[in-house]
């Protein structure tokens, strides 16, 4: 066989053929025109094993590449909050890197300054991202908040005469696991106690008895409620339990409650909950959570695990034993001075349309009785006018670790606020005029904001829920799902109802309303009909936010994300229009369709792109042409195409960060 015609066989140059032969094991000499049958075939042979090698190799090289580009995306960026005005020196430690080194970086941006100078956020935030920090400027409020609520607690730890209270404990984990199934079960153990009638009301803890001492459970279930507490500086839980179902396993809200904990620096008790069921594997959930470093007891951790069903209430006494047991090893940190200074936690609020406000307050230290008048940061709340225990009776005085609904505020408080006790009203700072000044400023704040933000997209909101604690919930959540492109706006957010102004003001700034456990007339329906505004109501905070998800998605800018489909050779061209070209190709690598993205190139020189409109072979139209066909393209874009160009074609996907 002829060695060109060999090298036809193998789609390759002859020189090509002959400079590669001696690579492959076969010495031809340079010169050689015929090689046998026998000969060609083993070259033929190797040469498919060559190219297939090569071949794998070039996709290991693009999978490589790619895992190399996944590996630095995924690299996750160090978190970093940073103040609005900082030095130098804080800075390097905030980065916890050398102040030369933060030093140097900031020269390298242009920015001369000695370690005590100060800098502002966005330049520190600049640096920072050089550095590989993702920065967020320190929310004042929240620092404000933190810092008022370290104080409190400061001052509840400095009591002298100290006695035992009650352990506060948090339920939290997965939605559907079984969180409020478990707190209906505790709540029952308390009837079957002895004690008169069931705990019907819902104030938003409860406390219940196991061998004379007393347990106090927040019976506001989920970690968003938690969360939103917490940001708010009021840490009140002692000993969290984290319900995992045994059929499902850790879920990413599992990890989340179980790193709330820890941060909260509190104990942490497993309940493996729907042991009931066939497909329960509580093996599985010890191995999971042991991954996450909670290691149980009896693989010799630290941490109790306790199979449960609360459906069935089974085990729900043994769950109720090791918190007992907890709660006596941590003895010395559960303590308050019944007779000292009255501090409490907010842990629910809303407003009663006749009663007005009515909030439930966590006693931490000091005992709260009623006529006391209370403040929160020194301003005037209102007097305690009826006090009522979880059981909904009224009581006289509620002493630590007591949760108790308070009646006669004339301000509801936030979750989360602190409250104090003032023996004259007149001691404390004049309300009206602070608060507004408050408002207004931070009215005027937003106002700013909004027009700052006019080149983001915004999903205007309306937000009306049943309770405060709710609304925070809801607020927190949202905040997380909001991305650098699509901000949430609440437009108005507010206890109760929804209303014909809700519906008046979604029309006005195109907002959508969504109404968490609340109402909603039908003379409100008609009207947000007739306007079409759109109303949500939910019951399920993690539907809501879905729709609130799906929402942002519609409104996000998509990234386009091109993917390769082939090259094509000009052969030839053949008609010319204004905005079109009509050429004759080959297929060199891949598969060109209709529809396709077109870059035309010349060489390493891009010429112009355009799109594929039609696909020809010989006369026909085709939906797609392979590697080695000859096609006939009509090209739509500019007609600078030439021979010998090649059209490297693509397909454009839009994708979602
Ligand atoms: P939450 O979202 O974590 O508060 O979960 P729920 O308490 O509302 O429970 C979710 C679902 O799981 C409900 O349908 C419960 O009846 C069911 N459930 C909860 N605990 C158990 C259990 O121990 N066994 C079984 N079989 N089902 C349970």
């Amino acid at each position: 066989m002829n060695i060109t015609e060999l090298a036809r066989k193998l789609k390759v140059e002859t020189d090509e053929l002959r400079g590669k032969l001696p690579e492959l094991g076969f010495d031809i000499g340079q010169k050689a025109i015929k090689v046998d049958d026998q000969l060609a075939t083993k070259i033929i042979r190797a040469w498919r094993n060559f190219e297939d090698r090569e071949k794998q190799k070039q996709e290991y090289l693009k999978i490589s590449q790619k895992e190399e580009k996944d590996e630095e995306d995924s690299k996750e960026k160090k978190q970093v909050e940073i103040p609005s005005v900082l030095t130098v020196k804080d800075f390097s430690e905030i980065l916890k890197l050398p102040v030369t080194e933060v030093i140097s970086e900031l020269m390298k941006n242009g920015i001369m300054a000695s370690m005590n100078q100060r800098i502002d956020f966005d330049t520190a935030a600049i640096v920072a991202e050089d550095l590989g920090f993702d920065s967020e400027e320190v929310n004042l409020e929240k620092e404000v908040e933190l810092d008022k609520a370290k104080k409190v607690a400061e001052k509840i730890a400095g009591q002298e005469e100290t006695e035992y209270r009650a352990p506060v404990v948090v339920v939290m984990g997965h939605v559907d696991h079984g969180k409020t199934k478990l707190l209906d079960a505790i709540r029952k153990t308390d009837i079957v106690s002895g004690e008169a009638g069931g705990i019907t009301q819902h104030i938003g803890a409860y406390q219940v008895s196991k061998k004379g001492k007393k347990l106090t459970f927040i019976d506001t279930p989920g970690h968003e409620a938690f969360t939103a507490m917490r940001s708010r500086g009021a840490k009140v839980a002692d000993i969290a339990i984290l319900v995992v179902a045994a059929t499902e396993g850790v879920k990413p809200q599992t990890i989340e409650g179980l790193k709330i904990a820890k941060e909260a620096g509190v104990p942490i008790i497993v309940a493996v909950n729907k042991i009931d069921l066939p497909e329960a594997n509580e093996d599985k959930v010890k191995q999971e959570l042991a991954n996450h470093n909670l290691l149980p007891e009896e693989w010799g951790g630290k941490v109790p695990f306790v199979p449960i069903s609360a459906k069935f209430e089974k085990n729900i006494d043994k769950l109720l034993d090791q918190l007992a047991l907890t709660t006596e090893i941590m003895e010395d940190k559960l303590q308050a001075n019944p007779q000292g200074d009255f501090y409490g936690s907010i842990i629910e609020s809303h407003v009663d349309k006749g009663a007005g406000p009515i909030a439930t307050v966590l006693v931490r230290n000091g005992t709260l009785q009623k006529g006391d008048c209370l403040v929160v940061d020194g301003i005037f709340y209102g007097k305690v006018k009826v006090l009522r225990d979880y059981k909904g009776r009224e009581i006289e005085k509620a002493g630590p670790s007591q949760p108790a609904e308070i009646m006669g505020l004339k301000i509801a408080p936030k979750v989360g606020d602190i409250l104090e006790v003032v023996a004259n009203p007149k001691e404390a700072k004049r309300t009206k005029s602070y608060k507004i000044k408050k408002e207004e400023s931070f009215i005027k704040k937003e106002c700013e904001e909004n027009e700052e933000d006019n080149q983001e997209q915004n999903l205007n909101l309306i937000l009306r829920t049943d309770v405060l604690g709710s609304q925070e919930a809801i607020v927190e959540s949202l905040k997380k799902i909001e991305t650098k492109d699509v901000k949430i706006k609440f437009v108005d957010k507010s206890l109760g109802s929804v209303g014909e102004s809700d519906v008046l003001n979604a029309e006005a700034t195109g907002s959508i309303i969504y109404g968490f456990n609340v109402h909603l007339s039908s003379n409100v329906e008609d009207l947000a009909k007739e306007k079409d505004v759109e109303i949500k109501l939910y019951s399920i905070i993690y539907e809501l936010i879905d729709d609130a998800k799906e929402r942002i998605r519609k409104l996000r800018k998509a990234e386009i994300v091109r993917k390769d489909m082939g090259k094509v050779q000009v052969l030839a061209s053949f008609k010319k229009g204004d905005d079109l070209q009509v050429i004759g190709g080959k297929v060199l690598k891949g598969s060109v369709e209709p529809g396709a993205k077109v870059a035309v190139l010349r060489g390493d020189e891009f010429i112009t792109s355009g799109q594929v409109e039609t696909l020809q072979v010989g006369k026909q139209e085709v939906k797609d042409c392979v590697k080695d066909q000859e096609c006939g393209i009509k090209f739509k874009g500019q007609p600078l195409i030439e021979k010998d160009d090649v059209l490297d074609v693509y397909q454009e996907k839009k994708v979602y960060q």
